[in-house]
C-alpha cells in the first residue's frame, strides 16, 4: 500500500473572500471534484476548534504531534530542512544576511535581505563559520545559507538554552536586538545569549570588509554585512513515523520549515529546489517527482505554500489561480499516475486565511480522503460549504494517522 498527504497551505477561506464565496469555492478544481466524489470528506480543525494555527503547529498537529506538548520553536526545524544537523542540546535559529550602518544608538537595519543577494553568499557563509567565538567557553557554532539572504544557524556545546531573544528587531530602520534569556535566572540562556550576541558583533567586523561586500558596494548594491537570528528552538524529542507504523516516508516541499518538520519526522527529504517563496511552483515537476518518490516509499507528504501567500498578499484571484494549477497540474497528473486499488490520498490545508484579514485563523479546512477502503460519502465538490455535509464530520488535526489507518498502518492501541 502506498500513502499521499497532500497539504495546500493556507488553503481554506470565508465567504468574504470573492463576491461571497471562499477562493476555494470560486475555483474551478474537476479533480479535487472527482476525488471528493469517489471519497469521503469533512472539516479538520487544524489543532483545535478556536484555535488560531501557525504553520509550524498546524503541520505538527496534522502530522500526528501534540504542538502543545511538542513544539520548541522554528529554527530548529529551518536548520533541518537545509540539511543541517541537529542533536539534544544544540539550538538552531533562523539567521539571514541584512545591511547594517553604525549609529550612535547601534547597528541601525537598512535592508533586512541585504538587497536580496544572490551571488557570493557561500563566500560570505565561510567567513563567518571562520570566527571564533570565546565570550562562553566550549560553545561553537555552524552557519549554512539557503536561498537569497536566508539560512540558519545551529549553535552547539553543552548548557544551551533556547529561551532566548533573536538579534532580528524585523523592521528596517530599527536598532538590531542584543538577545537575552527570556526566563529568569537561567544560566544556560544566558550562556546561549552571550554567544548569539557575540557572534552577532563578530559577523558584522568579519562581513563589514569583506571583498563581496566591497563589490557590492561599488556596484550601488546593499552589502550583507551582518548575521541577524530568530526563533531560538531546540529539536523537539519525537518518535519516528518509521519506528510508531513500520513505513518509510519522503517530504517533498519548496520551504524548508517544512522539509524540516517531516525530517523531524523520520522522512527522507526527496528535494532541495529552492526556497522562494513564491507562486511560481512548478507543479508539474513536484508532480512528478512524486509520482517516482512513489516508487521508493511508502508515502509521501506533499506540501505547497502558494495559496497561503497569495492570502497574506489579500490577493483573491492569485490564491484562486493557485488553487486551480494545484488541480489542474498536480492533482490531475496524479490522479490518472496512481495505483488506486493500493493507494489512498489525503488532500486538506494546514490552516485558513481569509484574503479580507490577510493572516490566519482558526476556521476549520476542508479535507478529503479517498482510496479502496474509503467508504465514500454523498458530497461531490471540494470546498468549505460542502465539506460541512461530509460524512467525516469535523474532527481536529491527526491526518496521516488517519490516512495511514486506511493502509492497515495503524497499530493497535491495546489488545
Ligand atoms: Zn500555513
Ligand atoms: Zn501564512
Amino acid at each position: 500500500m502506498k500513502a499521499i498527504l497532500i497539504i495546500a497551505d493556507g488553503l481554506g477561506g470565508r465567504p468574504t473572500d470573492y463576491n461571497g464565496k471562499t477562493c476555494l469555492e470560486a475555483a474551478k478544481t474537476p479533480y479535487l471534484d472527482d476525488l471528493a466524489a469517489r471519497g469521503a470528506v469533512g472539516l479538520m480543525d487544524p489543532i483545535g476548534p478556536g484555535i488560531c494555527p501557525g504553520s509550524d503547529t498546524a503541520h505538527l498537529s496534522i502530522l500526528g504531534q501534540n504542538p502543545h506538548k511538542v513544539y520548541t520553536g522554528r529554527g530548529a526545524f529551518e536548520a533541518l530542512g537545509i540539511g543541517m544537523e541537529m542533536a539534544p542540546g544544540d539550538i538552531g535559529f533562523r539567521a539571514n544576511f541584512a545591511t547594517v550602518e553604525p549609529t550612535p544608538e547601534g547597528l541601525r537595519v537598512l535592508d533586512r535581505r541585504a538587497g536580496r543577494i544572490s551571488t557570493g553568499q557561500k563566500e560570505l557563509e565561510a567567513a563567518i563559520n571562520s570566527i571564533k567565538l570565546n565570550d562562553v567557553p566550549d560553545v561553537d557554532f555552524e552557519f549554512r545559507v539557503s536561498t537569497q539572504h536566508r539560512g540558519a544557524l545551529v549553535l552547539r556545546g553543552n548548557g544551551l538554552c533556547r529561551y532566548v531573544s533573536g538579534t532580528d528587531p524585523k523592521q528596517e530602520g530599527k536598532i538590531i536586538g542584543t538577545s537575552h534569556p527570556t526566563v529568569v535566572g537561567n544560566i544556560d540562556a544566558q550562556r546561549t545569549a552571550v554567544a548569539l550576541n557575540e557572534l552577532t558583533k563578530k559577523s558584522y567586523e568579519v562581513l563589514c570588509d569583506h571583498p563581496i561586500n566591497h563589490r557590492r558596494t561599488d556596484a550601488g548594491k546593499s552589502p550583507a554585512n551582518i548575521l541577524l537570528s530568530r526563533g531560538a528552538a531546540d529539536l523537539p524529542v519525537f518518535q519516528s513515523l518509521t519506528s510508531i507504523y513500520g513505513v518509510q516516508g519522503a517530504v517533498l516541499a519548496l520551504g524548508a520549515l517544512y522539509r524540516g518538520i517531516g525530517r523531524a519526522l523520520g522522512m527522507k527529504m526527496i528535494t532541495l529546489i529552492d526556497d522562494t517563496n513564491s507562486l511560481d511552483e512548478d507543479l508539474a515537476a513536484i508532480a512528478k517527482m512524486a509520482v517516482a518518490a512513489l516508487r521508493e516509499f511508502d508515502y509521501l507528504f506533499i506540501h505547497i505554500k502558494g495559496p497561503d501567500n497569495a492570502a497574506h498578499d489579500k490577493d483573491a484571484i492569485a490564491k484562486i489561480a493557485m488553487i486551480e494549477r494545484i488541480d489542474s497540474e498536480l492533482i490531475a497528473y496524479l490522479t490518472s499516475q496512481v495505483d488506486w486499488k493500493t493507494t489512498h490520498l489525503a488532500f486538506t490545508g494546514d490552516h485558513t486565511t481569509p484574503i479580507e484579514y490577510g493572516d490566519h485563523t482558526a476556521e476549520p479546512v476542508p479535507i478529503i480522503f479517498v482510496g479502496p477502503n474509503v467508504l465514500s460519502d454523498k458530497v461531490k465538490e471540494f470546498h468549505e460549504r460542502a465539506a460541512a455535509e461530509g460524512g467525516l464530520g469535523r474532527f481536529s488535526g491527526q491526518a496521516l494517522p488517519i490516512l495511514f489507518n486506511y493502509n492497515n498502518w495503524a497499530p493497535k492501541f491495546g489488545t
